[in-house]
């Protein structure tokens, strides 16, 4: 008998999981790879049991074990504790970069069929707005923080630009909303923008991302690698996917350097579960993404001619995305790909694919140094039913003796003490910002404090952000109307 040459650790998943992870399981069984599968549990029977991150000890320690995971799709339970296992494993693992594959198949029938899409979306995964961070500022007003780091950028960047590398890709897309959110989008398309040199051998282009959604709809041909920040690329590959058929064909790889989890874009689809009618091809695709990974090279593409012929012969199963147009249960769908194991698709050439050389970046929390920082002054923020003026003569007023002088109001980012004119609709919560007095050199933390302590004498402060230049760059960005 032969022995298995990898050991790979199995989710089977919620609702629709058993039945997509049984039939990639059994395609890639018949298509010849040495896997010896460990199945484990994680999701809603997890949560039932009361372990509110939803991964039990022996899953993690499988997935440490084998760094290699294939998972069904996970239900949140709203109920059990709340947490979303799939974010669990995400933040667990480190798993940085998300690579969703946007590839037509002759054979299934879409408003864009014949174009030849076959684009990558590489989403970064953790970061972003992602990190979960919110507050309330006052009852009526709520913030969340859009968390981008140099190092997440530059992992992310290098991944996409490997990603082609390893199959033979031609052009890079940096997409991002770096003309309104200049710090924090902004770092990615810099990031990108310095590291695009060093990969010389591929075509570089920063586009915005709302172009980037139209030019989707519009050609979505023109497009080769798409790297973006976590947000972004969880709404275009959606819209990806929709061009393609629809979630059903959709697969993923959560990429990190301790540990890669292979999962389909889409759900647990519950009121499918167990009706053998759904489309197993998005985890079947993320199956052969992972062989692709392992190294099994030829199994994956032998995989891949067979799910493209078996689409060429019109068979499709009952609920594939594409109109409802299929005709076979899942398990016959699964035997019709497997009966076309050996044949060649005249429709698809295999990539000249290799491994993806990780990107080995420092992992120190210092990953950027500056020269020299300079604090320039605070950005205090002050719950207050005040109009502008009356709040800005009152703390202007509270400054005197400070080095710091009030230099304006802002209100959702527009200028409104000093008045520019025109008053936009004002909320309770302002940002008021104090920077350092022409004479002034310096500030210290006990200077800060004093004028926190004023202001509250009369006001109620919300919060405080300190504002540093780095090297002579300001670490901030300017109200609307400032100058
Ligand atoms: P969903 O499970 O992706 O299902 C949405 C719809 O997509 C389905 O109703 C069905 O559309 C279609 N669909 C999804 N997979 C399909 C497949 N393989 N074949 C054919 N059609 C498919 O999204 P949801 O209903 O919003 O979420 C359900 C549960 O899954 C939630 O608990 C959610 O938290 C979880 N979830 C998990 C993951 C993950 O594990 N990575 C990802 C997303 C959501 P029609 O109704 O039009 O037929």
């Amino acid at each position: 008998m032969t022995q298995p040459k990898h050991t790979i650790t199995l989710i089977p998943g919620d609702g629709i999981g058993p039945e997509v992870t049984h039939a990639t399981c059994s395609i890639i069984e018949a298509a010849g790879a040495h896997i010896a599968w460990e199945v484990c549990e994680a999701g809603a029977e997890v949560f039932k049991k009361g372990l509110s991150s939803g991964v039990p000890i022996e899953t993690i320690n499988s997935i440490v074990r084998n760094r290699v995971a294939l998972k069904g799709p996970l239900e949140t339970p709203i109920g059990f504790g709340e947490k979303s296992a799939n974010v669990t494993l995400r933040k667990l693992f480190e798993t940085y970069g998300n690579i969703r594959p946007i590839r037509q198949f002759s054979g299934v029938t879409t408003p864009y069929q014949d174009r030849k899409i076959d684009l990558v979306i590489v989403r970064e995964n953790v970061e972003d707005l992602y990190a979960g961070i919110e507050y309330m500022q006052s009852p009526g007003v709520a913030q969340g923080l859009k968390i981008i780091t140099r190092k997440g950028c530059e992992k992310i960047v290098r991944l996409a630009f490997e990603f082609a590398r390893s199959e033979g890709r031609k052009r890079v897309t940096c997409a991002t909303k770096a003309n309104i959110m200049k710090l924090t989008e902004g770092l990615l398309k810099r990031t990108f923008e310095e590291i695009a040199p060093e990969y010389s051998d591929l075509e570089a282009e920063h586009v915005i991302i709302d172009n980037c959604a139209h030019q989707l709809v519009r050609r979505p041909e023109q497009f080769d690698v798409i790297v973006t920040t976590n947000m972004n690329g969880d709404i275009i590959s959606d819209l990806g996917s929709a061009l393609i058929g629809g979630l059903g064909f959709a697969p993923g790889a959560n990429i990190g350097n301790e540990a890669a989890i292979f999962e389909a874009v889409h759900g647990s689809a519950p009121k499918y579960a167990g009706k053998n009618i759904i489309n197993p091809t998005a985890v079947l695709m993320s199956g052969v993404m992972m062989l692709r990974h392992i190294g099994e090279f030829a199994v994956a593409d032998k995989i891949e001619h067979a799910v493209c012929i078996t689409f060429e012969e019109g068979k499709h199963p009952l609920r594939d995305m594409v109109g409802n147009a299929g005709s076979i249960t899942t398990s016959a769908f699964t035997d019709a790909v497997i009966a076309n194991l050996g044949k060649t698709s005249q429709t698809w050439t295999p990539k000249p694919f290799k491994p993806i050389q990780l990107p080995q970046i420092s992992t120190r929390p210092d990953f950027v140094h500056a020269q020299e920082s300079k604090l320039m002054g605070i950005d205090l923020f002050v719950e207050s039913p005040l109009g502008p003026k009356e709040l800005g003569d009152s703390l202007s007023a509270l400054a005197q003796g400070s080095p710091l002088h009030l230099k304006l109001i802002s209100n959702r980012g527009v200028m409104v003490y000093p008045s520019v004119g025109i008053l936009p609709d004002t909320i309770d919560v302002s940002r008021c910002r104090f920077i350092l007095n022409q004479e002034s050199t310096s500030l210290n933390d006990g200077q800060i404090f004093d004028i926190i302590k004023a202001v509250a004498t009369k006001h109620r402060w919300m919060h405080i952000e300190k504002l540093y230049a780095f090297d002579g760059k300001l670490g901030y960005t300017k109200a609307q109307g400032e100058d």
